[in-house]
């Protein structure tokens, strides 16, 4: 048996970020093959008509092994590994967020024909605020793709990182016929010969095959050498510590989806990827990992949308000391101490439960309205809060009202909850004091909406104002005749003015008559 500091030493809990479907659950399927699945966490989808589909995934669904669940553990080179998901498309939600600021480094899938894309770009700057490690992978080489220069250039302008590329491809599409491999100095060969090593090692310089041998495209085997040269001279310096603090971003190409240069991307990612962090509490102080008492955050609620069956589950981080079954803990915000045997199950296979974990792992308790997002949890006597996570700039709002109007006590009181759990957020406007919702993704206010009817009882009319810019100003600098139709004033949740702004120009035109206003976004 592994001692408490060596399990903790070995874990490495990441997420991927990327736009729909440049491959993430391809490379997430790869990598899970490469290590041995030991388990992976259900997940509570909700999607419209679908809501009461509550279900454990089998390991075994899709191709052997399923990645539609919310977190996954896997053992690579001796390490065990946390993916935690960050759904895309319609299931996009500030959950996805929050998921971020429990991992401890990033991998950055793209797709290399269409480079940087909206989503990837948003979760990047979630990311980057936290300035922990960010790998990128180019994928889907086996595609005609962007010139590589083009691509890693985009990545540092667009994104304000630097990169550091570790390998670089040798044609694309048709003529792909390997990686040069600057950082093993060889060359990983798309299509080995029969009994061949697929790698082949460079002369000392590292500017050719030390021994005479075939790439398949010739033409594609000079571009590349060339460009690598280009990259030595003029490209950034490998600096780890620069990679530890989020600042430079080692970038490797493959193609997820046949299964190339993905092993190399990964044990890469392990070279360099940082064991569990310590957090900052409330009172400024950071807890170490090795540190004896467990403490824990909840970074994700979960509702089941099966009304026979209310409870919830609470995504725990865990942070510090070792977790076991049946062990006392005290909920931090309230003081209320919880016994995690009965009301804990980890969200494992459903026939598994997991007695122990550790510092960097997850684990889901069920909940029946303990929980907060944010919420501290900790065992022993000596209390432990953890710093408030961030709140997310909302770009999508409706107006929100009750449909019958004899429920208004119902509505408050649901809207109350499910504003504090992290459903969704509430402003109300300024003048009339109606209330307004906000959330990231859509699929958030269909939450709201089928939880306030199934658990509150009441149905509500949701009217949609479309996407707009929130800014928080200042209030000793607001005035409210600064409102108008294109940028309506607002207050959140704790009364804070705020604008939602029509669209870029409305916030442009502000800023000019307004030269003198300071306006915030958050996260
Ligand atoms: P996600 O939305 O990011 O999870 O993307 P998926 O992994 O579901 O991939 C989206 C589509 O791209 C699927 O049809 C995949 O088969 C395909 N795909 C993923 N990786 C590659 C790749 O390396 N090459 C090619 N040609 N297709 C890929």
């Amino acid at each position: 048996m592994a001692s408490f500091e060596e399990e903790l030493q070995n874990r490495r809990t990441f997420a991927i970020i990327s736009h729909p479907d440049a491959g993430k659950t391809t490379i997430t399927e790869q990598m899970l093959l490469l290590g041995g699945v030991v388990r992976e966490a259900g997940t509570v989808k909700g999607r419209k008509g679908n809501f009461a589909k509550s279900d454990w995934m089998e390991i075994e669904q899709k191709r052997g092994i399923s990645v539609t669940s919310s977190v996954l553990q896997f053992d690579f080179q001796g390490k065990r590994i946390n993916i935690l998901d960050t759904p895309g498309h319609e299931d996009f939600s500030e959950d996805t967020y929050r998921t971020l600021m429990a991992v401890d480094s990033v991998i950055m899938v793209v797709d290399s024909a269409k480079g940087i894309e909206p989503q990837t770009k948003k979760l990047f700057e979630i990311v980057k605020e936290r300035h922990i490690p960010i790998f990128t992978f180019f994928n889907k080489l086996d595609r005609d793709g962007r010139p590589p220069l083009d691509l890693v250039d985009e990545l540092e302008s667009t994104l304000g990182i630097n990169a550091y590329p570790m390998n670089w491809p040798i044609g694309s599409g048709q003529i792909l016929s390997g990686l040069f491999d600057m950082y093993h100095n060889r060359v990983e060969v798309y299509h080995p010969k029969e009994g061949a090593d697929r790698f082949l090692a460079l002369n000392a310089e590292g500017t050719d095959l030390a021994e005479p041998n075939e790439i398949e495209s010739a033409f594609a085997w000079n571009e590349t050498q060339e460009e690598v040269e280009m990259l030595k001279d003029a490209g950034n310096e490998f600096d780890e510590n620069q990679v530890l603090k989020g600042e430079l971003t080692p970038v490797l190409f493959g193609s997820a989806l046949t299964n190339f240069g993905v092993e190399t991307f990964l044990e890469t990612y392990m070279q360099y990827a940082p064991a569990p962090a310590s957090k900052k509490t409330v009172d400024d102080k950071e807890v170490e990992p090795d540190d004896d008492q467990f403490t824990g955050f909840v970074f994700k609620i979960q509702a089941n949308m099966n009304p026979n069956h209310r409870d919830r589950i609470a995504f725990v981080r865990c942070v510090s000391g070792e977790f076991e079954r049946g062990m006392d803990v005290t909920l931090a915000r309230t003081g209320k101490k919880l016994r995690l045997s009965n009301v804990t199950e980890f969200m494992a296979d459903s026939r598994e439960n997991v007695d122990t974990a550790v510092p960097g792992d997850i684990i889901g308790l069920y909940d029946t309205g303990n929980f907060q997002i944010g919420d501290t949890i900790y065992a022993g006597k000596k209390k432990v809060e953890f710093e408030e996570l961030p709140t997310f700039t909302p770009e999508l709002f409706m107006h929100v009202r009750a449909k019958n109007v004899l429920k208004q006590k119902s509505f408050h009181k649901g809207v109350t909850q499910l504003v504090q759990e992290g459903t969704i957020q509430i402003y109300t406007a300024w003048d009339s004091g109606d209330y307004i919702l906000g959330a990231v993704g859509s699929l958030q206010f269909e939450v709201f909406q089928f939880r306030m009817e199934n658990e509150y009882n009441t149905e509500v009319v949701l009217e949609p104002m479309g996407s707009k810019t929130a800014r928080w100003i200042s209030p000793d600098q607001l005035d409210p005749k600064m409102a108008s139709s294109r940028n309506l004033l607002v207050r959140d949740r704790n009364e804070n003015p705020v604008f939602l702004f029509e669209n870029q120009f409305a916030e442009r035109w502000f800023a000019d008559k307004y030269p003198e206003v300071e306006l915030e976004a958050k996260l």
